[in-house]
């Protein structure tokens, strides 16, 4: 060979990585909207994926308002600082007032109607009452449309408030109910069949840390899982440790396949392993591993386990190291539910960040650095990125997602994406 070539590995045994938005779209086409719908309480539709658009059947507010305690007037009967009017009527929140007659003020609350003819209000900080309220100074000249809410200045009638495929979160769902809705029709939690795989793993309070045997330890990734499930809107079967035989892992997979949308599996998917997920999927449906260009996390598998005629169960399998489980479920798992829910908001928003710190050695793979932000309105990094370090995912608010083979110098504009927007 002539040596100026580089020297190429067995594709065969190393099959070349796949760059992680290439594993997303892949992801993605294959997630189908599960088209399943729930009508469900405008309370409890936090987090839910709106499945249709919400219109206004009315402008909100509904009519002029006052956003002052203090009086209302016609402005052309204030010219000047000093004029004194009567005090004609009271509205109070809730009261429809009548319409002010010219050269008379009304007393008006916060969120009281604005009585016809009257065009701006006084804040009673700027009046004086007269006569035990009868009569009141107003002691600067108004501006039309002062303190007044507008009809319609929130909501227009007939407009799309709420959109189909947006995730609600607590604004949006007091909007629904600020046009009246008491109910929205909301995506069906997807039903996700969660196991661990892993014969060292021992469940915490199964096995006191003073009696835990050599080479043992506890599972972690079993409750981050889970909890990450269950914020993102899944109905969670959590089907535990399956133990490491290939009958109880077929069995596992066939009793999920049925009545979930998705099998989630941690551990188990280095290349080469000797496990019992990868013949046990195959022999119940497909799967292919993946080897994806990040760090943590580079292996990957996705298949899906058949339950009946033309019909499976996704499958995923994430890999065991906590930390990359942890980040391949926030960048791979959590778009492909959010999709299966028919949101269309999928990719988390990154912001542009300083690093405070340096890391003069890069990767050839993209790397997802756990990093927090400083006082100073910087970043810093995690001393140890180890993918068994589940302390650097604790002790971080978000992800530097580092292009592969990048660098970073002090003072660098990172790519950085706050856990806030993976958590939620
Ligand atoms: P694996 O992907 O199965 O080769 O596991 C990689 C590493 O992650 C090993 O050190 C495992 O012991 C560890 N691991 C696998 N599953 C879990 C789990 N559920 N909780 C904590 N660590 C795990
Ligand atoms: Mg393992």
């Amino acid at each position: 060979l002539p040596i100026s070539l580089p020297v190429m590995s067995d594709p065969a045994r190393r099959p070349p990585l796949m760059p992680l938005d290439d594993a997303l779209a892949r992801l993605l086409a294959l997630a189908a909207p599960l088209g399943r719908t729930d009508q469900v309480s405008t309370f409890d539709a936090d987090g839910r994926v709106l499945a249709q658009d919400v219109v206004s059947p009315l402008q909100v507010p509904p009519a002029d308002n006052s956003s002052m305690d203090g009086y209302a007037v016609r402005t052309a009967d204030v010219t000047a600082a000093g004029v004194e009017l009567p005090v004609t009527q009271r509205i109070a929140a809730g009261q429809p007032g009548t319409a002010l007659p010219p050269g008379s003020a009304a007393r008006i609350f916060t969120g009281a109607p604005m009585p016809a003819g009257a065009d701006a209000v006084v804040m009673q900080e700027d009046t004086e009452t007269l006569e035990g309220g009868a009569r009141v100074r107003i002691q600067v000249v108004p501006a039309p449309g002062q303190w007044v809410r507008r009809a319609g200045e929130d909501v227009m009638r007939g407009a799309t408030v709420l959109h189909k495929g947006e995730r609600l979160a607590p604004a949006g769902m007091g909007l629904a109910a600020g046009i009246g809705l008491n109910q929205l029709l909301v995506a069906s939690r997807p039903r996700v069949a969660l196991f661990s795989t892993g014969d060292e793993l021992v469940m915490p309070g199964d096995v006191a840390p003073q009696d835990m045997k050599p080479g043992a330890i506890y599972n972690s990734n079993r409750f981050f899982l889970r909890a990450l499930l269950t914020r993102l809107g899944c109905e969670v079967s959590d089907l535990g440790i399956v133990p490491d035989n290939r009958a109880a892992t077929l069995a596992a997979l066939q009793s999920a396949a049925h009545g979930h949308d998705l099998i989630l599996t941690s551990g188990g998917v280095s290349v080469g392993e000797e496990d019992h997920i990868k013949p046990a999927v195959e022999q119940l449906g497909a799967l292919d591993l993946w080897q994806i260009a990040m760090k943590p996390g580079k292996p990957f598998a996705y298949g899906h386990v058949r339950r009946g005629e033309g019909d499976a169960a996704h499958f995923m399998g994430l890999p065991g190291n906590p930390v990359s489980s942890f980040v391949t479920f926030l960048l791979l798992v959590r778009p492909f539910l959010l999709k299966l829910q028919g949101a269309t908001a999928l990719a988390p928003a990154a912001m542009a960040m300083r690093a405070d710190f340096s890391l003069p050695k890069a990767d050839k793979r993209r790397e997802f650095l756990r990093a927090r932000r400083n006082a100073e309105g910087g970043l810093d990094l995690f001393g140890n990125q180890s993918s068994g370090v589940l302390t650097s995912a604790h002790w971080a608010d978000g992800l530097i997602d580092l292009p592969a083979g990048q660098t970073i110098a002090e003072g660098d504009v990172v790519r950085f994406i706050p856990l806030a927007e993976l958590l939620a």
